[in-house]
């Protein structure tokens, strides 16, 4: 069985083709400037990379693109795309109208139309994806695998704010968490690592990127995690100030004479990594700098991780125990110091690093970094969120 995994954004669109038997990459690559002029699709297959440079109007003209270079005599690896046997969606927000993957139908495109209002950046990306591919191949199986269904079995007490419940009832606002593919991802390898059922582990799966989230996973099922109703919350990001006091913002408005809509955006772009250190968002640039005696990169770099373990200690209170932590994405997978910093402190509740397996170069495969007495496992697992879209579309066909 070959799924065709597709993640789209406003202007670009990133695939991969599985073939579910050995889940082995057979193609994979993205098309760039959707809609702007200078299209560009890199293309990477048989340990080659190709590149078309074509302007790609819309979606559906990039979808083609796609579609003839994984037929093409020399680029392609499939005859015909009869082979690809379905599509799986990434969608980004589900509100509560859908817990889990679901087919795309002429039914559930209609009710995935209002969610956008919840993902205003992603949504509307990813409706055009399933559209355009829709569009240029009519009869074929689709899913939607939405970011948020892992955390669909978080419990009312974890989800809701502290705000009116008919507010909550009436127009869904609580916690949805996002990056679910990921932390799904990394909890199941984690078991099957450690040669246990997902059943009997308590895993904090810390996904920190240039957006970063954390989440406890009790049973093989998400039990809390630190995004919310928006990717805003939670620890501090690259450009994005996680959790904030409300009143804040509406103080920092008046003062700088913004509009709310300007002090989301503030909150959003200008705050985070890249507020604090004043210098990047990226965490290599930050640790470049701290290394030559930068204060505001090394503050940064203090709270970030200060920030991760506070809700790593949270969620072991959630959970009733700890027995796995998993790093995971760029940051988690790339950065040393942030991981030793995150578990810093922790040796009371079980956690002992062992310094030197942290300082491992990553070669995507997984690394424990626990020392030998550590009682709870420190992993470090790359993550693979199209393999989960590809399986999880799988298993609905
Ligand atoms: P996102 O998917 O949220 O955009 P990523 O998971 O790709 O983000 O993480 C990007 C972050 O990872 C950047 O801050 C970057 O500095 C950091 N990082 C550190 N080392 C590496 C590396 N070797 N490769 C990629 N990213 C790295």
């Amino acid at each position: 069985m070959k799924i065709l995994v597709i993640n789209a954004g406003s202007s670009s669109l990133k695939y991969q083709l599985i073939g579910m038997e050995t889940e082995e990459v057979l193609a994979k690559g993205t098309c760039e400037r959707i809609g702007i002029a200078g299209g560009k699709l890199t293309h990477k297959a048989h340990g080659e990379t190709f590149v078309v440079e074509k302007d790609l109007p819309d979606h559906t003209v990039a979808i083609e693109l796609v579609l003839s270079e994984l037929v093409d005599k020399k680029a392609g690896v499939i005859k015909s795309m009869d082979e690809i046997d379905a599509v799986g969606h990434r969608v980004v927000a589900s509100g509560e109208t859908f817990t889990k993957t679901t087919p795309v139908t002429d039914e559930t495109m209609k009710a995935l139309l209002p969610l956008s209002e919840l993902a205003p950046l992603h949504n509307p990306a990813a409706i055009l994806g399933i559209n355009a591919c829709r569009a240029v191949m009519p009869n074929k199986k689709m899913a939607m695998v939405f970011d948020t269904s892992f955390h669909s079995t978080m419990p009312a007490y974890a989800y809701l704010y502290g705000i009116d419940y008919d507010d909550y009832k009436n127009y869904q606002v609580r916690k949805y968490g996002f990056h679910g593919t990921s932390h799904k991802f990394v909890s199941q390898a984690a078991a099957e690592y450690l040669h246990k059922k997902p059943e009997e582990l308590k895993i904090v799966t810390c996904h920190l990127g240039n957006g970063s989230s954390i989440s406890a996973v009790k049973g093989g099922k998400c039990i809390d995690t630190s995004m919310g109703f928006t990717p805003l919350a939670g620890v501090p990001m690259g450009t994005r100030s996680g959790d904030i006091d409300v009143a804040a913002l509406e103080f920092l408005c008046k003062k700088k004479g913004m509009t709310f809509a300007e002090g989301m955006e503030y909150l959003n772009k200008k705050c985070g990594m890249l507020g604090v250190s004043g210098i990047s968002s990226d965490f290599r640039d930050l640790c470049a700098a701290a290394a030559e005696g930068n204060e505001r990169a090394q503050l940064a770099l203090d709270m970030f991780a200060y920030s991760c373990k506070k809700y790593v200690g949270a969620y072991m209170a959630a959970l009733g125990g700890l027995d796995v932590i998993v790093f995971t994405a760029g940051v988690g997978e790339n950065t040393p110091s942030v991981r030793a910093g995150v578990c810093e402190g922790l040796e009371a509740f079980g956690v002992k690093l062992d310094t030197k397996k942290n300082e491992f170069k990553n070669d995507g495969t997984v690394h424990e970094i626990s020392a030998k007495d550590s009682k709870v496992k420190i992993l470090v697992i790359p993550t693979n969120e199209e393999l989960v879209i590809a399986r999880e579309t799988a298993a609905l066909l």
